[in-house]
């Protein structure tokens, strides 16, 4: 069987299916013949559960912290209460019925007992209760929840979306696959999934309805089809195809320590994207030139509360550390939109993509947010090249405030005499249509400008980035996008400004000879795609990659000109 989505993350995923899905299973009653063997599945089941929980406590401990820890103590003592195991024996036993309408039967009773008791404690016993009865219920019927963060190796996680914290939790060595039902290219779960290089599919509407916990399944990522249990010739096909992805991984070793440098000498900068400080060592190891994007709202994910500012420094001067003086661009917490951080008690927006995110609420909430942050960019910018990045920019104030307040800052440790960049360069995302339309403007006032082409991709085509009923306008080929692209290049170097991009499409073999052509400065992509464009760079000339751009914008559509550009690139 084959099911279709959109190939996120490149490499070919062969494993055994994990279906992580949060469905409520309906229990029917069924009358069973031998209740013997119907308590033992019961009782094999609540030791089963049992070990489970003890092994996420474990997990738990170690990832969030004991507190949470604690919650599935709770867990353990409530499976083990004698009277509990008595009653649903009885149940299974008296009754002839079958195990899973026992557990429901009796949990219910337990939990509504809890429930009814005007004690917060006793509350939290019955949604405890509630939990309990769910796994047994799930255990029972073959259902199986999926702890993420300890998948067996050899995996292939199904899921109907990851939240980035969910993704940033796997472990790579055992995850050799994902496919989701939600999300797009540019969906955080499939950037992420680039970065751990765990190929991935995408908006594949029907994988969890057709696949079930152990199926095999073999998919290209960079394709998009998920073959599920496959014959062995299509299997055998695709274990080629993974030698032959592998082998030539292995060739592009061959690129490190090369420079970055058409055959005419346009030299171009190629840096990594990084979500947490350890991304480093790995940018580093694909040969990255420079840190372009570090996204810091991973730091502030899978955890409770805000980081603080010694615990930032710590983390960027790290980067800055690893990185041995090549440019590292931070961006200031870019969240809002599809990044959510519960803690921070953020109501959420009618439309969040066009609401309070970023940089607004960064101005908005000073003290607690930005504040810190900014103090720990500055501290950290004595320890490497660190250079601030703005993100959202929609308009020359918000960058005056921001500016304004670093400099408010920069007095501050000069005052108490801390060490940091007094040259520390401030620059901004480009994202926003209405960002591109004042980039002369911006230009003036922002040391660089890096182009979030996902993001602009998005504005500037009124499309939702992860909405795939709209996907088939999410092109950053676009007529409009390019000629936004190409504007935010021009005018960031008519004001003498290097102007980078982190987006996607920097990493586009299609788009590459545009870049090169208006004077791209810096490629910033996933650290597993520099080689390959360094690769692609080196064969091209400036004066062809010229006369290919200047072909391309003479067409009309987004398909005529991925068409001509295909056959040229
Ligand atoms: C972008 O918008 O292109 C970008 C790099 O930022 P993010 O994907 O984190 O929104
Ligand atoms: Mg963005």
């Amino acid at each position: 069987m084959v099911v279709f989505g959109t190939g996120a993350s490149n490499g070919i995923g062969i494993g055994k299916a994990a279906v992580v899905r949060d469905i409520k299973p309906e229990v029917i009653k069924t009358f069973v013949s031998d209740v013997v063997a119907e308590e033992k599945r019961f009782l094999d089941t609540l030791e089963k559960t049992k070990e489970e929980t003890e092994n996420m406590i474990k997990v738990l401990a170690d990832k969030v912290g004991e507190k949470e820890a604690a919650i599935l103590e709770g867990h353990i003592l409530l499976m083990s209460d004698p009277a509990l195991i008595d009653e649903i024996s009885k149940i299974i036993k008296n009754d002839s019925v079958n195990a899973e309408f026992a557990v429901e039967s009796v949990c219910d009773l337990y939990a509504g007992m809890f429930a009814s008791m005007d004690d917060e404690l006793m509350q939290q016993r019955a949604a405890d209760m509630n939990d309990i009865k769910l796994r047994l219920i799930k255990e029972l019927s073959g259902i199986k929840s999926v702890d993420i963060a300890s998948l067996e190796e050899g995996s292939i996680l199904i899921a109907e979306d990851l939240t980035p914290s969910m993704t940033s939790g796997l472990d790579p060595h055992a995850v050799y696959g994902i496919v989701t039902e939600l999300g797009g290219r540019t969906s955080h779960s499939a950037i992420l999934a680039r970065a751990l290089e765990i190929p991935a599919v995408v908006a594949c509407k029907e994988i969890i309805s057709s696949v079930k916990d152990g199926d095999i399944v073999c998919f290209d990522g960079e394709k998009g089809e998920v073959y599920i249990n496959p014959d062995e010739e299509k299997k055998k096909f695709f274990e080629e195809e993974k030698n032959i992805y592998l082998t030539k991984k292995r060739e592009l070793e061959a690129y490190k320590g090369k420079e970055s440098i058409t055959k005419d000498g346009y030299k171009a900068e190629l840096a990594a994207n990084i979500g947490n400080p350890n991304d480093a060592a790995k940018a580093l190891e694909y040969d990255a030139e420079g840190i372009g994007l570090f996204r810091t709202e991973f730091l502030f994910m899978d955890r409770n509360n805000v980081p603080s500012e010694e615990e930032q420094f710590e983390a960027y001067k790290k980067v800055a550390s690893l990185m041995k003086g090549k440019p590292v661009i931070i961006r200031t917490l870019d969240i809002g939109g599809d990044k959510e951080i519960p803690y921070l008690g953020i109501e959420k927006d009618e439309n969040p993509f066009l609401g309070y995110r970023a940089v607004r609420l960064c101005l908005d909430r000073y003290e607690d947010l930005y504040k810190p942050q900014l103090l720990a960019l500055l501290r950290a910018s004595a320890f490497g090249d660190i250079r601030i990045m703005i993100p959202f920019i929609s308009c020359v104030d918000e960058l005056r405030k921001a500016k304004a307040l670093i400099n408010e800052l920069k007095k501050e440790l000069d005052e108490k005499n801390i060490a940091y960049n007094k040259d520390i360069k401030v620059g901004i995302m480009m994202e926003t249509a209405a960002a591109s339309l004042i980039a002369d403007i911006l230009a003036k006032e922002a040391d660089f400008f890096s182009i979030g082409t996902n993001d602009l991709t998005q504005y500037t085509m009124a499309v939702d980035r992860g909405n795939d009923k709209v996907s088939y306008l999410y092109s950053s080929l676009n007529p409009a996008v390019l000629r936004s692209i190409k504007n935010i290049i021009l005018e960031g170097k008519k004001a003498g400004i290097p102007v980078g991009m982190c987006g996607e499409a920097a990493a586009d073999k299609l788009m590459l000879p545009l870049l090169l052509a208006w004077g791209l400065d810096e490629f910033s992509m996933s650290a597993s795609s520099i080689l390959e464009l360094r690769k692609s760079i080196i064969n091209y000339t400036r004066k062809e990659a010229i006369e290919i751009a200047e072909k391309a914008m003479e067409f009309e559509t987004e398909e005529e000109i991925r068409a001509y550009l295909r056959k040229v690139c």
